[in-house]
């Protein structure tokens, strides 16, 4: 039987693998402690890419962890058919009609091993495919911000077939807990956003053998940027009568910030037809926007745009900026219960690792070049045609970013 929250009274696994790498950058023995997601990003990923660690042997090392107290484990899902439909630099290894192979070669095989008993101890979280099911919300045609792959991922099924599988199986297991993607408040912020995608959940969640009550909960800002608490504005403030939800920044959003959004979203879901009891997990890893560029007070109430750029402590050029933002930093520290309705905050993106390449690398993995991540780029309809605001020098996404590791350390919030 599953408890409400798997977090609450329990440790959190810390992944040697990253923990090494944190640890060997100067100054990084800081956080090397704290822990983070493990990515089954790829099919070899279950048995560990290039002699690294696979999921029995994280499971294993939990168990070491965990000692004679209450550990969770956490697992990224992220392998769907078609995978990073609306971007490039997370493209996976199978096309967008392999939803077999996505059932038996990988979900499949990941359900054999958290099957085991000898891992019965442990609470194992997943976070169940980033950046999908939003998609085919926002980026289909219909929208200015339609992307072909999309409408594809749409009409044939897969990213609901998939889900709705991995909801299934891993649901079916007793010490498993699922939480879904759910975005981020700058991407899902809008009741016309928010509301399909609540609906989409749902549809998802009883289809294709999934029920609701395989569904723990759902996570945001994962591999995001979005700040967990905007404290110099809130969205109900005016300026000289103008609502801040008309300023460039907001641009008519519901929330400003993740707390607010997760907070509304889980009410929205229960609404939908969810349990009361579902719980958010917010990723803060790398949303913490502290260092010397952090504003310490609202900004001039000249006009709601002073007023917002003024005070914003996230920096970002344009809230659809996702890949390697420059001037971020690490986040609160993951823990349980931070919140009402919020399960944990969590690292589930490991600091250090990158979000894509800032220019074509080759490699076998199935990753694109996503122009999002050159910083001379000058953006598209889904960044406002903005530009990128990426780092430059940034390797493939998944490996290790020195670079934006060490400015994630100097601009964290709280300070290191
Ligand atoms: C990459 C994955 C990687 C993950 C965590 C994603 O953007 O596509 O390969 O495991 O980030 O760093």
């Amino acid at each position: 039987s599953k408890v409400d929250n798997p977090y609450a009274g329990a440790k959190m696994y810390v992944n040697p693998e990253w923990s090494a790498k944190a640890a060997a950058e100067p100054g990084g023995t800081r956080v090397s402690n704290q822990p983070t997601g493990v990515w089954l990003d790829r099919t070899a990923a279950i048995n560990g890419v290039n002699g690294g660690m696979g999921v029995r042997a994280h499971l294993d090392k939990a168990l070491e962890q965990k000692g004679s107290g209450e550990l969770v484990i956490q697992f990224v899902i992220y392998n769907l058919p078609g995978r990073d439909c609306s971007a490039l630099a997370s493209n996976g290894e199978l096309g967008p009609t392999e939803i077999d192979r996505y059932k038996t070669e990988y979900i499949d095989k990941i359900a054999e091993i958290f099957r085991d008993p000898k891992y019965a101890s442990l609470r194992i979280a997943t976070t169940i495919e980033v950046d999908s099911l939003p998609n085919l919300v926002t980026n289909v045609s219909g929208r200015d911000t339609a992307v072909p792959m999309c409408d594809t991922m749409k009409s044939n099924g897969n990213y609901v077939k998939g889900v709705g599988y991995a909801l299934d199986v891993f649901g079916g297991i007793p010490n498993v807990y699922n939480y879904i993607d759910a975005g981020h408040h700058g991407w899902l912020g809008w009741d016309t956003n928010m509301g399909p995608t609540a609906e989409l959940f749902k549809t998802t969640a009883t289809s294709n053998g999934a029920q609701l009550s395989d569904v723990t909960g759902f996570i945001v800002n994962t591999a995001n940027y979005s700040a967990l608490k905007e404290p110099h504005f809130k969205v109900t403030d005016t300026v000289n009568g103008t609502t801040v939800r008309q300023s460039k920044w907001v641009d008519w959003n519901y929330y400003v910030d993740e707390l607010s959004y997760a907070q509304a979203f889980r009410e929205k879901l229960i609404q939908t037809g969810f349990p009361s009891n579902i719980g958010f997990l917010i990723d803060t890893s790398r949303n913490g926007w502290g260092g010397s560029a952090r504003p310490t007070a609202a900004g001039p109430t000249t006009s709601v745009d002073a007023y917002v750029n003024g005070g914003r402590v996230d920096r970002r050029i344009h809230l659809g900026n996702w890949c390697n933002q420059s001037g971020a930093g690490l986040g609160e520290r993951p823990k349980a219960s931070p919140e009402p309705g919020i399960d944990a905050y969590v690292w589930m993106k490991p600091p250090g690792e990158s979000d894509g390449a800032s220019s074509v690398i080759e490699n076998d993995e199935g990753k694109g070049f996503d122009r999002m991540c050159d910083p001379t780029y000058g953006g598209n309809v889904r960044n406002g045609n903005s530009p990128s605001g990426a780092l430059a020098n940034a390797p493939l996404s998944g490996k290790w970013f020195s670079a934006q590791f060490q400015q994630l350390m100097a601009n964290a919030y709280p300070p290191l």
